[in-house]
C-alpha cells in the first residue's frame, strides 16, 4: 500500500497561541546585506530549525522583495525541545503557512528582531 497522502492538515486543530486577529500581515523593512540599503522583506513562509544536542534554535526567514537576500528572524533561540509545543515544532518542521503568517502579524516578534515596521 502506498502512503501518499496530500498535504492535508486535520480539522479542527487550532492553535490556540495564536488568537491575534489583525488584517494581513505587516510591511516590515530592515537595512539589506545584498542591497546595501533598507529594503521591504517578505516573509518567506519557511522555518529553519536547528537542533543541537539539548538545544533548539528556530528562525522564521524573511527575503529581501529587490534581491531575495534572506534574514533569519529569531522565534526560538537555544532553547530546550522540551519547551517548545509540540504542535508548534511540527508547524516549524513542515512550514505552516497558517504558523508562518501568525508570526507575520505579530508585532512583538517582528520588534524584538529589530524590524522596522511601517
Ligand atoms: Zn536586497
Amino acid at each position: 500500500m502506498s502512503e501518499t497522502r496530500p498535504d492535508e492538515r486535520p480539522s479542527g486543530a487550532e492553535n490556540s497561541a495564536f488568537c491575534q486577529q489583525e488584517a494581513g500581515p505587516i510591511r516590515v523593512y530592515r537595512r539589506c546585506g545584498g542591497c546595501g540599503k533598507k529594503q521591504e522583506f517578505l516573509n518567506s513562509g519557511k522555518f529553519r530549525v536547528n537542533a543541537n544536542g539539548n538545544s533548539v534554535d528556530v528562525w522564521l526567514i524573511y527575503r529581501c522583495k529587490k534581491c531575495k537576500h534572506s534574514w533569519n528572524l529569531t522565534i526560538y533561540e537555544r532553547t530546550k525541545p522540551g519547551k517548545i509545543p509540540a504542535e508548534l515544532f511540527e508547524a516549524f518542521q513542515t512550514n505552516d503557512a497558517e504558523i508562518a503568517a501568525a508570526y507575520g502579524r505579530n508585532i512583538d516578534f517582528l520588534k524584538k528582531n529589530n524590524a522596522e515596521i511601517e
